[in-house]
C-alpha cells in the first residue's frame, strides 16, 4: 500500500548509498512522491548514477541530482554538498543509508575492518548530517532518518562491529534531535530486521528457513514496507516525532 504526502513534493532529499539494494528502492520511493531525489554515489559508479537519474526522472522525480562522494570520505562530502547547494538550493531532508557489514566472530575481527565498519556506518552519517546542519538551520521542516538495524538493538554473534556502528548510531540520532529539536529539524532512527533483497534471495533454503523461524511474521520484509516508513518520517505527517528509533522487523526482536 502507498500513500502520497504532497509536502515530500519537491522537497530536496538526500540519500547516501543509493546504488542499489534499500537506498536505490528509497530513491524510487521518493521519485514517485514527486521529490528532488539528491542520490550518492562513489567514483567508478558513473553509469549506475546515470542510468538510476533517467529511471527517477521516468518515475515522476521533480528533479533527481547524482552527487559523488565517499562517505569515509569528509573533504569529498563537503566538496559535492557545498557545489550543489550553489547550484540547487537547500538540502531539507536526509536519508543515511549507506553501509556495510564485515562480519567476524571476536576472536577473528581485524581492526581495518572494525575501522572500516564504524567510518562508513556510523562516522559518516554523523560527518554528512554535521556538514548540512548548518543549511539545516535556513530550511523549513527538516527531516533525517538514520538507517540503524535491529541489530544494533538485540546484537548479534558475529556482528560485534556492525551491531556497534548500529546502536552508535541510535545515540547520534538520540543527541542530533535533542540539540536540534527548536529549530524545526528533527531526526529519527529506524531498525530493519531482515529485509529481503539481492542478499536474501541468494541464501540457501535451510538458512532462509533457519532466520524466519525467528521472525514472528514468519516473513522477511519487503523494501517497500521500509520506504512507506521512510517517507512517512521524511514528511510532516511525522511532525511530531523526533529522537524515535523505530523498529520493522516483522516482531523479530519484541
Ligand atoms: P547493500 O549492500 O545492498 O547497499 C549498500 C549501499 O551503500 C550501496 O549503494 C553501496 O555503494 C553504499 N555504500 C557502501 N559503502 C559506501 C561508502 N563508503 N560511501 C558511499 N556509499 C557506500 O545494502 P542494503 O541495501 O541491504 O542496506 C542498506 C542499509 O540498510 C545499510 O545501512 C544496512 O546496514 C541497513 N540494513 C539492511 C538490512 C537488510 O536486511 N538488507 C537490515 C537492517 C539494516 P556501492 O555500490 O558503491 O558499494
Amino acid at each position: 500500500m502507498k500513500v502520497q504526502y504532497t509536502d515530500l513534493e519537491n522537497k530536496i532529499v538526500l540519500v547516501t548509498g543509493a546504488t542499489r539494494g534499500i537506498g536505490k528502492k528509497i530513491c524510487e520511493s521518493l521519485a514517485t512522491q514527486k521529490a528532488h531525489v539528491v542520490f550518492n554515489y562513489r567514483e567508478g559508479k558513473e553509469d549506475v548514477a546515470k542510468a538510476l537519474k533517467k529511471e527517477l526522472l521516468d518515475l515522476g522525480a521533480s528533479a533527481a541530482t547524482a552527487v559523488m562522494f565517499d562517505v569515509t570520505n569528509t573533504e569529498q562530502i563537503k566538496t559535492a554538498l557545498d557545489d550543489f547547494a550553489k547550484e540547487h538550493g537547500q538540502i531539507s531532508g536526509l536519508v543515511n543509508n549507506a553501509g556495510i557489514s564485515r562480519d567476524q566472530l571476536v576472536l577473528r575481527m581485524k581492526e581495518a575492518d572494525l575501522d572500516a565498519t564504524l567510518n562508513t556506518n556510523l562516522k559518516g552519517s554523523m560527518m554528512i548530517a554535521q556538514i548540512l546542519s548548518r543549511g539545516f538551520l535556513r530550511a523549513e521542516n527538516v527531516s533525517v532518518v538514520n538507517i540503524s538495524s535491529v541489530v544494533g538493538l538485540m546484537g548479534n554473534a558475529g556482528q560485534m562491529a556492525y551491531a556497534a556502528s548500529k546502536a552508535g548510531m541510535i545515540g547520534f540520532t538520540k543527541s542530533y534531535a535533542k540539540e536540534l529539536a527548536s529549530k524545526n529539524v528533527r531526526c529519527n532512527a529506524i531498525c530493519p530486521g531482515f529485509i529481503q533483497t539481492d542478499m536474501t534471495d541468494e541464501l540457501a533454503e535451510a538458512t532462509k528457513e533457519s532466520y524466519l523461524s525467528g521472525i514472528p511474521m514468519k516473513r522477511f520484509g519487503d523494501c517497500e514496507e521500509v520506504t512507506n516508513l521512510v517517507n512517512f518520517l521524511l514528511s510532516q505527517a511525522s511532525s511530531y516525532i523526533t529522537g524515535e528509533t523505530i523498529k520493522i522487523d516483522g516482531g523479530l526482536y519484541i
